[in-house]
């Protein structure tokens, strides 16, 4: 749970570990032994007074999505055995509604893809892509934080779709997955001392949409390279949440080559989960879309984790392990 609200950058202080007994479900709940944690940044956002539900005081457990699998239950919808979704925050053995739980098809994919690239972090690309950004084949696509959950997938989906997609991300290793593996055509990092120079050769005939999930000095360079008529699919701004002063791009870019800025949220569009889920199955399964996780173990890591995931040392979907996965071997 939170001890305290943090501070720019989340220590292990600001969280406090408690342990006891896991209470019985009730009619119309469900015990659950939570197998992964996901770390998202959204997180963060709630830590600084984000609006999530549940607000974040000290003494709160702290809110997130996990995957688990049903100890005992008493809602006819769930068994002992079925794998679920939830938001169930960082906990080992909550006790939910079974009205806050979704079982997770199996044959899709592993369980940990259900809070990853067959969860919310990859049907929020499919929606700023597909609604917003629109790439047509051989537009340039920038997206930002291109390795991370949401990134990795923005980008597969422009390279599907026909586009040149540059990818920025946070150091030399980072970028050499994004183009080996993700299929990028370029990318560059935000942390070379050349970075809006490098940014700019990338795109020598500038940004027709661009994949906004960090705000700051990234989308200041990228918003430099817009060209008439671009789109920017506001993601996010996890170089904003936890930096008050953190300075964000001019818009006399938008101004001047007409440019469409959008926001979105997943929220909206969780409606659409089963077709961007069957669409993504299918494009794992012919091998034109990868995925990375990267798998922290206890949750008395999770605070250093989640730190580490906003600082960028994970490379893929940051989630801590709680629990043996039966699944795996
Ligand atoms: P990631 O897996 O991408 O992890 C966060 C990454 O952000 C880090 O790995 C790091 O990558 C990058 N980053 C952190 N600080 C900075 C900085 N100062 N400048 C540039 N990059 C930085 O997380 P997610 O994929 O889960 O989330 C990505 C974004 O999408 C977030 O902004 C999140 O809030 C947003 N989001 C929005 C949703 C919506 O509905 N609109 C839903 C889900 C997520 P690197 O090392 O490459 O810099």
């Amino acid at each position: 749970m939170l001890a305290r609200l943090p501070q720019g950058v989340p220590q292990d202080a600001d969280f406090t570990l408690l342990e006891g007994p896991a209470a019985t479900p009730a009619a119309g709940e469900v015990l659950v032994r939570n197998l992964y944690l996901s770390m998202d940044p959204y997180q963060r956002s709630w830590m600084a007074g984000g609006s999530y539900g549940v607000t974040a005081t000290p003494g709160a457990t702290v809110i997130g999505r996990a995957v688990g699998e049903v100890v005992a239950s008493g809602d006819a919808r769930f068994a002992a055995g079925d794998f679920v979704f939830g938001e169930t925050g960082w906990q080992t053995l909550p006790v939910v509604s079974g009205d806050a739980l979704e079982k997770i098809d199996t044959t899709l994919g592993p369980v940990s893809t259900a809070v990853g690239v067959l969860g919310s972090p990859g049907l929020t690309a499919w929606v700023g892509i597909s609604d917003i950004g629109q790439p047509r084949a051989g537009e340039t696509v920038v997206v930002s934080a291109a390795t991370g959950a949401v990134g990795s997938v923005a980008g597969q989906i422009a390279r599907i779709r026909g586009a040149r997609v540059v990818g920025v991300a946070g150091d030399a290793q980072k970028c050499a997955f994004a183009v080996e593996h993700l299929g990028y055509d370029a990318c560059v990092s935000h942390r070379s001392a050349g970075f809006a120079a490098e940014l700019a050769l990338a795109c020598r005939s500038g940004v027709d949409v661009y994949f906004d999930n960090t705000g700051g000095a990234v989308s200041a360079a990228v918003f430099a390279l817009l060209r008439q008529d671009a789109r920017v699919a506001l993601c996010g701004l996890v170089a904003e949440y936890g930096d008050a002063a953190a300075r964000g791009p001019n818009m006399k870019h938008v101004l001047s080559n007409q440019a469409l800025v959008r926001g979105f949220s997943v929220r909206r569009n969780l409606a659409r989960m089963p077709e961007y889920r069957a669409q993504a199955a299918a494009w794992i399964h012919s091998g034109e879309l990868k995925y990375r996780e990267d798998i922290t173990a206890g949750i008395e890591h999770a605070p250093a984790a989640f730190r580490g995931m906003l600082a960028g040392r994970n490379l893929g979907k940051a989630l801590v392990r709680v629990g043996d996965d039966p699944t795996r071997g």
